[in-house]
């Protein structure tokens, strides 16, 4: 095995390790902790043959059959350890033993997006833009693989060691060929209304995207209120409104607009996002915020 960076490898090696490497805890040599989720801990390691570093997440299977989210994490592992792009933060492999499974995680050196926007309180237009450039290419990507999201958070964005923003956290993805394939040969009795599911599924990341474009800029997501009752009014209204901010911009606000629109097939495609001319004027041609 090698965790090796170059893409060709990397396939080659993920098809060597699915065939003959079975890892286990012994290959690696554990460090600190990174972090606490829901169901288990972060640490960095070391993979002891590549001399890799390496996030090991370790879920306790005890918790996952608790919440019955077994099925749910099969998919993320499915899902995310067959994507390759520079913004998705990359899963290498997994494990288990008799009380645990092991998720071997790029790691992500600069930690989350999430704690950095509470740090700055909100970002300038040059970094909101270069964030939401590389995560609209990373989401053509995905929906090019017939992925959606679904989660599209700061909570759910990690930073590398460049400043590249990562895609974490595929707890909420889908996989939608599948469903496609299965429908084949009974497509004559679909109402229209299953026809066109699939494809606007995918504009729920076009929207997550605004909500985020947004929150970057001001610091807080456009549709926050005391009760939850009380968001869930504005976002079915739309009740979207620009504090008057001398560091926003007339076209940042005009491309957030053009992303939370009602009607999913009205809102604004991604390849017409990065030609808009708010990213084209302030997103880093690098893709990377060097801050
Ligand atoms: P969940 O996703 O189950 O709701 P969570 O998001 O709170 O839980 P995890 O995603 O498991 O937790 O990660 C916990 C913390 O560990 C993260 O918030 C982050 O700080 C750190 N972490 C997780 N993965 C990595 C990684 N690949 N590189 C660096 N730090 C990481
Ligand atoms: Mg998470």
């Amino acid at each position: 095995m090698a965790i090796s960076t170059d893409s060709r490898s990397e396939e080659k090696a993920a098809q060597h390790s699915q065939e003959e490497k079975r890892w286990v805890l012994s290959d690696f040599e554990v460090g600190k902790a990174l972090g606490r989720g829901k169901f288990g801990h972060v640490y960095l390691a070391r993979e002891k043959r590549s001399n890799q570093i390496v996030a090991l997440k370790v879920l306790f299977k005890s918790q996952l059959k608790q919440s019955q989210v077994e099925h749910q994490l099969r998919r993320e592992v499915e899902i995310q350890s067959h994507l390759r792009h520079p913004n998705i933060l990359r899963l290498y492999g997994y494990f288990y033993d008799q009380t645990r499974v092991y998720l071997i995680l790029e790691y992500a050196a600069k930690g989350e997006l999430y704690k950095e926007l509470q740090r700055c309180k909100h970002f300038s237009e040059r970094r909101s833009a270069t964030y939401i450039a590389s995560l609209a290419r990373a989401l053509i990507y995905l929906h090019g693989k017939h992925v959606i999201h679904r989660d599209i958070k700061p909570e759910n964005l990690l930073i590398g060691v460049q400043g590249e923003l990562k895609i974490a956290d595929f707890g909420w993805s889908v996989h939608t060929f599948n469903r496609r394939r299965t429908m084949c040969g009974t497509l004559d009795y679909l109402p229209p209304e299953m026809v066109e599911k699939t494809e606007h599924d995918y504009h729920v990341d076009i929207w997550s995207l605004g909500i985020l474009c947004y929150e970057f800029l001001y610091g807080l997501p456009p549709f926050e209120a005391k009760e939850h009752s009380e968001t869930y009014r504005r976002i079915v209204k739309v009740d979207l409104k620009f504090p008057a901010k001398p560091f926003v911009s007339p076209a940042a606000k005009d491309l957030i607009s053009q992303m939370l629109v009602k009607n999913s097939a009205h809102r604004l495609p991604l390849n017409k996002v990065l030609e808009h001319p708010w990213i084209v004027q302030n997103a880093d041609p690098s893709g990377v915020y060097r801050g």
